[in-house]
């Protein structure tokens, strides 16, 4: 499916694509375009909406072996970095807020250990909902971005990390606008990847699951157009796996951000330098544990989902090595197709010494390598496809 550019509506023009086998889905072509007019970059072609939901419900409850529902030292931080901000850039923390894409309620319950009287989340996942309730006692609508209702208004909205996601993100947020009727000063939060230069991207920043990309000057234009002024703006390159940029903008009318302009040509070099840099990284990778892939009794790969994708787009795998088959942790995936293979459940497959299993996720590598130690210990090999110890993480 072909997108048309998420902020201008332009129609966009690929710089590159590939062909994708995703875990329930049909192999299909993938790609990221650049739009003409203002320059964004945004995932096109793309799946269709209802795919995408296919896709996100078998993803729905995953999670990481090994992290019992808390929230990970790195979110905390963030935490506690954006209460501050938003506190700083306002002056006060509001009475009020609705996070959009709560999930499973820890920013919403900081928020409300920090004094914001009244909070409520809007997620589409169950499990997110109900761990919200368990966990936090954090209150949600249960519906997506694009169809939730509400008549309350509110001081202040928190989007952190859905707007890369959505299909239409400027009507989420001309929809917020409209929460935000009040006679005193409303408030919005979003932060979202940034599309910096080629080297601050880590590999497999365009994504499957993101969309639409930002910069500084769309990110403040897409809130511009929907009745928001920016008061405050952080960017951060080495703090997350991924830049990221947070900004806080107000209900009321000011102009502090200079006047869009549009950067085609650099976001077009963005895009075709990114690619050539991540066709050769991944390969680098792949070859670095060929070796001892080649001498492996069979071969494994752990986990149904995007990096396998990635991994099989990216590398000549397939040519060099015989896969015999996918294996994942989460029972939503075990008898899911993806490519060639099934997904089997870790302890339903007759492991052999010798055999070998190989982890190719980057965001979660070391905490999945370390839950498989019960693999070494009967004899199989795990095998690290980036071999980072990178503590950043989402
Ligand atoms: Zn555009």
């Amino acid at each position: 499916m072909k997108r048309l550019c998420f902020l201008c509506q332009s129609e966009t023009e690929v710089i590159f694509s590939t062909t994708w086998v995703l875990p329930g889905l049909a192999p299909r072509e993938i790609g990221f375009s650049v739009c003409p007019e203002c320059g964004s970059v945004c995932q096109s072609p793309s799946v269709s909406f209802d795919e995408m939901m296919t896709f996100y419900s078998s993803m729905a409850v995953y999670t990481n072996p090994g992290r019992q529902e808390k929230p990970t030292d790195a979110k905390v931080r963030d935490l506690d970095e954006q209460i501050q901000f938003i506190r700083r850039g306002i002056g006060y923390l509001p009475n009020s807020a609705l996070q959009i894409g709560s999930s499973d309620g820890y920013t919403l319950s900081r928020f409300r250990d920090a004094g914001v009287k009244r909070v409520l989340g809007v997620e589409p996942g169950t499990a997110s909902v109900e761990l919200a309730k368990r966990l936090y006692q954090i209150d949600c609508i249960h519906d997506s971005a694009e169809q939730f209702e509400t008549n309350e208004q509110f001081e202040l909205i928190i989007l952190t990390h859905v707007l890369e996601h959505l299909y239409q993100p400027q009507m989420t947020l001309k929809k917020c606008r409209q929460l935000q009727q009040l006679p005193t000063e409303g408030f919005i939060y979003v932060e979202v990847p940034l599309m910096a230069k080629p080297a601050s991207l880590c590999p497999g920043f365009f994504s499957f699951e993101h969309i639409n990309y930002y910069t500084r000057d769309n990110l403040v234009r897409s809130l511009t157009d929907a009745g928001y002024s920016v008061v405050s703006l952080v960017e951060h390159y080495n703090s997350n796996l991924s830049p990221i940029i947070g900004v806080l903008a107000s209900t009321r009318p000011q102009s502090h951000c200079d006047e869009f302009v549009a950067n085609v040509v650099g976001n077009r070099a963005i895009l075709q330098d990114y690619r050539a840099k991540e066709v050769a990284y991944w390969q680098g990778c792949l070859d670095a544990i060929l070796p001892q892939l080649q001498q492996s009794k069979r071969i494994f790969l752990w986990g149904a989902g995007i990096h396998t994708s990635q991994i099989v787009a990216n590398t000549t795998l397939l040519a060099d090595c015989k896969i015999n088959g996918l294996t994942d942790t989460s029972s939503l995936k075990w008898g899911l197709r993806q490519g060639d293979w099934h997904c089997q459940a870790p302890d339903s497959i007759d492991w052999q010494p010798g055999d070998c299993v190989l982890i190719s996720s980057y965001a979660s590598e070391k905490e999945i390598f370390d839950a498989l130690l019960w693999l070494r210990d009967i004899g199989v090999t795990t095998l690290r496809l980036h071999n980072v110890d990178d503590t950043r993480s989402h």
